[in-house]
């Protein structure tokens, strides 16, 4: 960015925060408006941008009350002009393309064009698209130094993030940690479990599933995740019940997958609408013969068959699904459920 952009450059500051479980970003916004404006001030400078745009999903009423608060109280007083615009409601709204779309043709659907936004964005400038959290982090460490930014970080990854916690913990919500603490240490930060954990999806939707026993100890740390298959995403720590029936957990995910779709690719369409059949059949033990093995196969042709990562995301949940839930989606096939309620754990 700072190499193209000299005339007209924006900054968007992306708190779109459409996954569904998850809660920082808005959190953020809410209580921090003005560490987001900062960080997004800092931003424009450091590429010469002439506009801050402050993209806030339109459902998230306390971060975008709090936000135009912000905007106004800086009076336009600042070097570049700020302006708030309210994101539709939609999981792939803040997808990066899709917010240049909306930002110039109210159309809140990924585009699949060559030139990316850093190229070709807003109004054709170049386009800088940064998350909310990764723009308050900068107008944090600018405010107090990185020496301060470093100290914080128990193992590889330097520094804090904010995490959604859901499930059966006490306190569940929003919480900051330092990278590298273990799961352990989240959930005793929460207040402790409620009801036994078997497994947790991290990274949100577009992350993956793990088994809580061999997670327990493993920093949340990038790197330490990506060592495990795992992604931190999001910050998204959505633990299920061991109780709970995996099945159908993963296929009310892939299934709100689905319905996002923004229908203009056919694989996605389609090929997100067949997996979330078959797991409805499954889930509901009434399969039919190849559904599973129809789940595997589909879950590796989808990839990179979209304009934008949305059936990439849903296959990889799938696939740490079939595998973490493999005893499982068997029994399924068989048309059995270990699980009496058919239980698939909170929203
Ligand atoms: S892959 Fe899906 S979500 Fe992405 S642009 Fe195509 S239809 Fe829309």
């Amino acid at each position: 960015m700072a190499e193209r952009s000299r005339r007209g450059a924006v900054v968007v500051a992306n708190g779109a925060e459409g996954e569904p479980r998850s809660a920082k970003d808005r959190a953020l916004m809410h209580l921090r408006p003005h560490l987001v404006i900062d960080g997004g001030l800092l931003a424009a400078e450091a590429i010469g941008a002439e506009e801050l745009v402050v993209y806030v999903g339109s459902e998230h009423g306390e971060a975008v009350r709090s936000m135009s608060r912000a905007v106004a109280e800086r009076g336009g007083r600042d070097p570049v002009a700020l302006r708030l615009v309210e994101a539709p409601h939609g999981y792939v709204s803040g997808e990066s393309t899709a917010v240049v779309h909306y930002l110039n043709a109210r159309d809140a659907r990924p585009t699949s064009t060559l030139e990316r936004p850093f190229e070709r964005g807003v109004r054709s400038h170049p386009t800088l698209v940064q998350n909310v959290e990764s723009l308050a982090q900068a107008a944090l460490i600018a405010r107090f130094g990185d020496a301060w930014y470093r100290d914080a970080g128990r193992g590889r990854t330097r520094g804090t993030a904010l995490v959604t916690v859901s499930g059966p913990v006490r306190f569940p919500g929003v919480y900051e940690i330092e990278y590298g603490i273990t799961m352990a240490e989240l959930v005793a930060m929460t207040g402790g479990p409620t009801a036994e954990i078997g497994t947790v999806l991290i990274g949100g939707y577009f992350g993956g599933w793990g088994s809580v026993r061999d997670l327990w100890e493993v920093p949340l740390d990038p790197v330490d995740l990506a060592e495990v298959g795992l992604g931190f995403g999001c910050g998204l720590i959505g633990l299920l019940e061991a109780d709970a029936c995996g099945v159908r957990a993963t296929e009310r995910i892939v299934h709100y997958m689905a319905a996002e779709s923004a229908r203009q690719c056919g694989p996605c369409i389609f090929g997100l609408g067949a997996m979330a059949a078959a797991l409805e059949r499954l889930g509901g033990c009434r399969p039919l013969p190849d559904d599973l093995e129809n789940l595997a196969r589909w879950s590796a042709q989808i990839v990179g068959r979209g304009a934008c990562h949305h059936p990439d995301g849903a296959a990889a949940l799938l696939t740490s699904g079939l595998r973490v839930f493999a005893d499982e989606f068997n029994r399924h096939q068989r048309g059995h459920c270990a699980h009496a309620s058919l239980r698939a754990g909170e929203d």
